[in-house]
């Protein structure tokens, strides 16, 4: 499979402030792939570079086999989709679609033909004449789609596109952005700090923090096999539970803070100290295969009504549970939480990395 882009080594410096610390990235032609990572680990800054739209300070960028370092945003064939919309107030959706193709004054018939084509894709066909003030936010993120589908170009570049729409919206647009990059037939880069859009929508996804990449890999990968605690405790909602530990003579571990031993079946030295980490769909109130129980307080239940967080006080540290239905249990009941032995993850204190 051809590379699309490749992000080789690419260090992004504003003055003293090294924002983009040797990233490496290789995008395949046809796939999404999702950056994500907390406010200010450089996501945009990335997507920016992409784009022509930030220098960078050394690295290589190559977008179809080619260096696109030093050129700029309109000889990179990508077309970038903002948050904000970006679109001309005083002009009608049509224009606001085209006005890139007018710009390079294309022929009046391709312009039509395209923006035709882009409109119906994107049932905007009974919109075209109206302005984006008389829009909804969804038709908006509708037009700023169409205005970069127009351009036919080789790589869709989306910086946070769905953050202004309602919930409800969301969802709708996460599947509808994902099926018109099948359509398509397109290389999508979607910048966005929320991870359950990441691992909805993207085929690879690249965790970031303080401009280093973390980890990457398909998102069960990630999820499955978080590389350090960083990652686990980021993708999956609600997060991965930890609880400090320390390894035994005899090779369990016992929690920091409490007597339990937990025996595990793998070697581990002795003194060595750990986070446990647990997920809280892999905790139970009830008996589950494989596992080992441990004395704990209901401190709080939150239900959505399709499932139930049970938060819980074990080992003095918050640990929360998932349950789909509704437990019957009470704030401050004492209960047996049942912890599944084979979904647990270890992370080394000392390097927060999976162990
Ligand atoms: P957010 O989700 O909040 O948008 P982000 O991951 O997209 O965050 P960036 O906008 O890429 O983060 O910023 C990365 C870091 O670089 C931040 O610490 C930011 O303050 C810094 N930064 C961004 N642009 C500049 C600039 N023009 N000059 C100096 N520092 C900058």
């Amino acid at each position: 499979m051809m590379l699309q882009i490749e992000i080789d080594h690419l260090n992004k410096h504003y003055g003293g402030f090294h924002a983009l610390k040797d990233v490496n990235i290789s995008i395949k032609q046809g796939s999404f792939v999702a950056l994500v990572g907390p406010s200010g680990c450089g996501k945009s800054t990335l997507l920016r570079t992409l784009a022509g739209l930030e220098k960078t300070s050394s690295g290589d960028v190559r977008i179809a086999g080619r260096s696109v370092i030093g050129k700029p945003p309109r000889e990179r064939d990508v077309a970038m989709v903002f948050q904000s919309y970006a679109l001309y107030p005083h002009m009608d959706v049509e224009h606001n679609m085209n006005y890139s193709m007018r710009l390079k004054r294309r022929p009046k018939e391709e312009i039509s033909e395209r923006t035709r084509t882009a409109a119906e894709t994107l049932g905007l066909g009974n919109l075209l004449d109206r302005l984006p003030k008389a829009l909804s936010g969804g038709q908006r993120q509708r037009v700023a789609m169409g205005r970069a589908i127009v351009r036919n170009p080789k790589v869709f570049l989306f910086d946070e596109p769905l953050s202004n729409l309602d919930a409800a919206l969301r969802v709708h647009m996460r599947s509808e952005i994902r099926k018109l990059h099948e359509r398509l037939n397109a290389t999508s880069v979607y910048v966005t700090h929320d991870q359950v859009e990441a691992m909805t929508m993207a085929d690879h996804v690249v965790v970031m923090r303080a401009g280093v990449v973390e980890q990457q890999g398909s998102p069960l990968d990630l999820y499955d096999r978080p590389a350090n605690r960083f990652v686990a405790g980021f993708i999956g909602s609600p997060a991965m539970n930890f609880l400090p530990a320390t390894a035994t003579e005899n090779g369990a571990l016992v929690l920091d803070n409490d007597s339990t031993q937990i025996g595990l079946n793998r070697h581990i030295a002795a003194g060595c100290k750990f986070w446990i980490g647990m997920r809280p769909e892999h905790l139970s109130l009830k008996p589950c295969v494989n596992d080992m129980a441990i004395d704990a307080t209901v401190t709080g239940i939150e239900s959505t009504g399709s499932m139930t967080f049970v938060v819980l006080e074990v080992a003095s540290q918050p640990v929360v549970l998932a349950h789909s239905g509704r437990p019957e249990t009470r704030r401050g009941d004492q209960v047996r939480l049942h912890i599944s032995l084979d979904n647990l993850h270890l992370f080394d204190r000392e390097t927060e990395l999976a162990a």
